[in-house]
């Protein structure tokens, strides 16, 4: 079966999907995304993904496409479509289609694009079992990284990097030598203390949605958080690393660089909350 995409008001088979030319987001990645999974039918954290995209489009004054409740049938319609079961729904909105100049055109109206794609679940949670490798990086990335726009290219450097020194993931660090976080995911530890230290929502980071999540389930928990700048050594030092993603759920870091996280493998409070958002994806 075809993938079917969502452009503008249309269905398409994948290889027919395409935006204009002169879509802002293709010349100026004058667009923002969302990615949200789709788990034995159901959307993850939905309603939290399109509040961070009104956010995002509040934020570089750019409309909402349509009406929230629309664009819940044409996301709802678009992963039906393609059968998602296990999948991943790609959202896309960007300032419009207009003659190329950088100022905001007055009359643009926004393009929304969506996709969906299988998702392997079962090779995430078998991932989590061991854990993974990650390399740090310097953070090059603009001063709005809590806007989730297009404007991807140091998260590829940075993953790329990290791909190719054998590892999953790259960390970030601005220059204090804090982690802000990963290319595509946020950064915790937990401490010899036993305390769960993010860092905190700033402009250097999105706020993810799965942070929030994991969030709650720490508190639920009774983990003391701390949320706060802390620096790669710190971390290194930490009994426990892991990173959150909608992708990657929760994730444990076993090495950063050439250094082993604890003993080398996941920690205990780590395995806690990754099972946590496993059976909170199961009841979602
Ligand atoms: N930081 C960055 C830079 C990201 O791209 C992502 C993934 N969208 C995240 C953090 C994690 O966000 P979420 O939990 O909402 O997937």
């Amino acid at each position: 079966m075809s993938r079917i995409a969502y452009v503008n008001g249309a269905y398409l088979p994948m290889d027919t999907a395409f935006i204009h030319i002169e879509d802002r987001a293709n010349q100026f990645a004058d667009a923002v995304y969302e990615v949200v999974t789709v788990y034995n039918g159901r959307f993850i954290d939905m309603d939290a993904h399109i509040d961070r995209l009104e956010r995002s489009l509040n934020e570089l004054h750019i409309q909402m496409p349509m009406a929230r409740s629309a664009m819940m049938v044409v996301l709802a319609e678009t992963a039906r479509k393609n059968r998602a079961t296990n999948a991943i729904l790609y959202i896309q909105v960007s300032r419009g289609i207009v003659k190329r100049d950088h100022a905001f055109p007055v009359a643009a109206r926004p393009c929304l694009t969506v996709t969906c794609r299988r998702f392997d679940f079962a090779a995430v949670k078998a991932r989590a079992e061991k854990g993974i490798k990650t390399i740090t990086t310097p953070d090059i990335r603009w001063g709005r990284c809590d806007i989730k726009s297009t404007s991807l290219l140091p998260n590829v450097l940075a993953k790329q990097a990290a791909k190719e020194q054998g590892a999953a993931e790259a960390i970030m660090l601005d220059e204090a030598g804090n982690i802000t976080e990963g290319s595509s995911t946020n950064v915790w530890m937990v401490t010899k203390d036993g305390v769960l230290v993010t860092r905190s929502i700033d402009d250097n980071i999105l706020p993810g949605i799965t942070r929030a999540a994991v969030m709650t389930i720490a508190r639920d928990f009774q983990i003391k958080i701390e949320e706060r700048a802390f620096s790669l050594a710190e971390a290194q030092n930490a009994a426990e690393m892991f990173l959150t993603s909608s992708t990657n759920c929760a994730m444990p870091i076993i090495m950063v660089d050439t250094k082993k996280i604890g003993d080398g493998k996941p920690g205990s409070t780590t395995k806690r909350i990754v099972d946590a958002y496993w059976s909170m994806m199961e009841k979602a």
